[in-house]
């Protein structure tokens, strides 16, 4: 096999040369330097990974270099007729044999790529590349063929295609239109989506970079073109600008692109992504105007609110303040001088509502606009017993049973003296309202505590929620009075929300409702505790 390859190769040389008709005295020379282009020739095909062979005129292999041999840890006899057919990997075996054979039987050349078995059980990328030749002593046509390892060359290019479709889809996920200028030959590249951005037909877009140039809004064109020589080595150039679509409307697109440089800095290739920013700039528009609207409807919402609370909350002081003043003016009428100190006393009292509703004025602007200014430890069981007491002086109390746990005395949470009180009392009074109709109406308020937090129980007996969803009963303007305003549950939700708690609302199993709220709890002062023991 040695044997026939060398003949093959350095004859072939010999003969081609002799054949050049050069002077005998050249002879020497001329075989000395056959012998050296034999060599030359072993180096070439070894260095370039490459393997010669020879086949009979039905692709019978009859000769290979001894590197196949080498390579496939095989004997070079593995390789003859169609032996090598074994050393093909299972997936490109009967493609390989077919494209052989179909050759052989008329074509005058044939490429395949392969993959072959190597010594280590590997399999490497070839490309067998070959051509049908005429042997001059008229016998019959042979092949003379070369592998050619392109393993390397071809995993690059199958990780470039891999990386490529990435690209794509990459691409098609955000809807960029990916695009490259060459700006040694000015020419444009642009991923498809162009057409559907800009409405152009394929053969319409050019790669000339005027071509594109003019598609730029007018007033675009210089800003685009500064803000690119302005775009610093190694930095992304972000830039905005219009291009014009087929019907001449204009796209708003932003192009975010890498400017490769070479050695010197200059700017060589640009690559980037062109995104349609028109959905985008409307989208912000849209939602701009919606701010806006919000912002208008939330002002009047909060004055709307803030009027509908004050009337709510100012209610019952000044229906006291009122109650006081007509008792007195009775009893001045009735010029009993006996009654001096009840009319002393009513007039105090009536000062004292009128100082209320005053502070509740003044706290529910506060409350409005998120003031904190007055926040300390307030002891839960004494917001509860000022709420139980206001409760107990309104006429529709109707002696429900308020029972306040002692262990309220416990615990101490920080928020406003007033808006504390407000919470107990807007829900004593509902439920009261609830209860109207109930035999031994009760309130049981109870608390428990979990690390920084303490929950407040205020459970009643009366008809609960009638099986409706309580979430909603939060929400202002909700009521199911005839005379409600719907405003006091969101107004215990506000304040407690504002001091950092949550509120929400339950049908008790057994009947009746539930509010519980849960709030930060503090230390509580020495004296509450106190109370609490005693
Ligand atoms: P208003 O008292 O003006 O109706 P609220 O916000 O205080 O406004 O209460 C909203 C609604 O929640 C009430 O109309 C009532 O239907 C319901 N509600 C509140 N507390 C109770 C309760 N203890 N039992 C049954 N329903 C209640």
């Amino acid at each position: 096999m040695e044997a026939q390859l060398t003949g093959w190769n350095g004859g072939e040389t010999a003969r081609a040369n002799s054949r050049d008709g050069e002077s005998v005295g050249q002879d020497s020379i001329l075989l000395q330097n056959c012998a050296e282009l034999d060599e030359l020739y072993r180096f070439t095909i070894r260095i370039n990974r490459q393997i010669p062979f020879i086949a009979d005129e039905h692709g019978a292999v009859i000769s290979i270099a001894p590197l196949w041999g080498e390579w496939c840890g095989a004997r070079l006899s593995d390789a003859m007729g169609y032996k090598f057919l074994s050393r093909i990997h299972p997936e490109d075996r009967a493609g390989l044999a077919d494209a052989w054979a179909n050759a052989t039987r008329g074509a005058e050349a044939y490429v395949y790529d392969h993959r072959t078995r190597m010594a280590d059980g590997s399999y490497r990328w070839f490309r067998c590349a070959a051509e049908k030749y005429y042997p001059e002593d008229g016998t019959a046509p042979r092949w003379r063929g070369l592998l050619s390892d392109i393993d390397e060359l071809f995993r690059a290019r199958a990780a470039a295609q891999a990386s490529e479709a990435r690209f794509r889809t990459a691409a098609l996920a955000t809807r960029d239109v990916i695009w490259e200028v060459d700006l040694q030959t000015r020419l444009v590249t642009f991923g498809d989506l162009i057409t559907s951005f800009l409405g152009y037909d394929v053969e319409e877009i050019t790669s000339s970079a005027s071509w594109w140039r003019e598609k730029i809004h007018p007033d675009d064109i210089a800003r685009t073109s500064a803000s690119f020589c302005a775009c610093p080595a190694g930095e992304r150039w972000v830039c905005d600008f219009r291009l014009r679509r087929v019907d001449g409307d204009y796209v708003h697109m932003q192009s975010r692109a890498f400017i490769a440089r070479d050695a010197t800095g200059r700017a060589i290739r640009v690559t980037g992504a062109l995104a349609d920013l028109t959905e985008e700039r409307a989208t912000r528009q849209r939602i701009e105007r919606l701010q806006l609207e919000m912002v208008d409807s939330s002002r009047l919402g909060a004055a709307a609110a803030l009027s509908a609370m004050l009337s709510h909350e100012l209610n019952q002081p000044l229906t006291s303040l009122a109650n006081f003043i007509r008792g007195a003016r009775r009893l001045l009428h009735q010029g009993n001088p006996a009654s001096h100190d009840s009319i002393l006393m009513a007039m105090d009292a009536a000062a004292t509502s009128a100082l209320e509703a005053g502070t509740i004025v003044h706290r529910m602007s506060e409350l409005v606009s998120q003031g904190e200014g007055r926040l300390s430890a307030q002891n839960l069981w004494e917001a509860a017993n000022d709420a139980r007491s206001l409760t107990c002086l309104d006429t529709a109390w109707n002696n429900v049973d308020i029972a306040i746990a002692p262990e309220l005395h416990d615990f101490d949470v920080i928020g406003d003296r007033i808006q504390m009180r407000q919470v107990f009392l807007n829900i004593f009074r509902n439920a009261v309202d609830a209860l109207r109709a109930t035999r031994e109406p009760m309130i049981r308020v109870t608390v428990t505590a979990a690390q920084e937090f303490v929950e407040v129980t205020i459970a009643d007996n009366g008809p609960g929620f009638g099986g409706s969803k309580p979430e909603g009963l939060f929400a202002p303007f909700v009521t199911t009075k005839p005379n409600g305003v719907g405003l006091g549950l969101s107004i215990c939700q506000m304040i407690i929300e504002s001091l950092g708690g949550g509120i929400r609302a339950q049908q008790n199993p057994e009947g009746g409702a539930t509010f519980l709220f849960t709030m930060p709890r503090v230390e509580p002062e020495p004296q509450n505790r106190q109370t609490a023991a005693g």
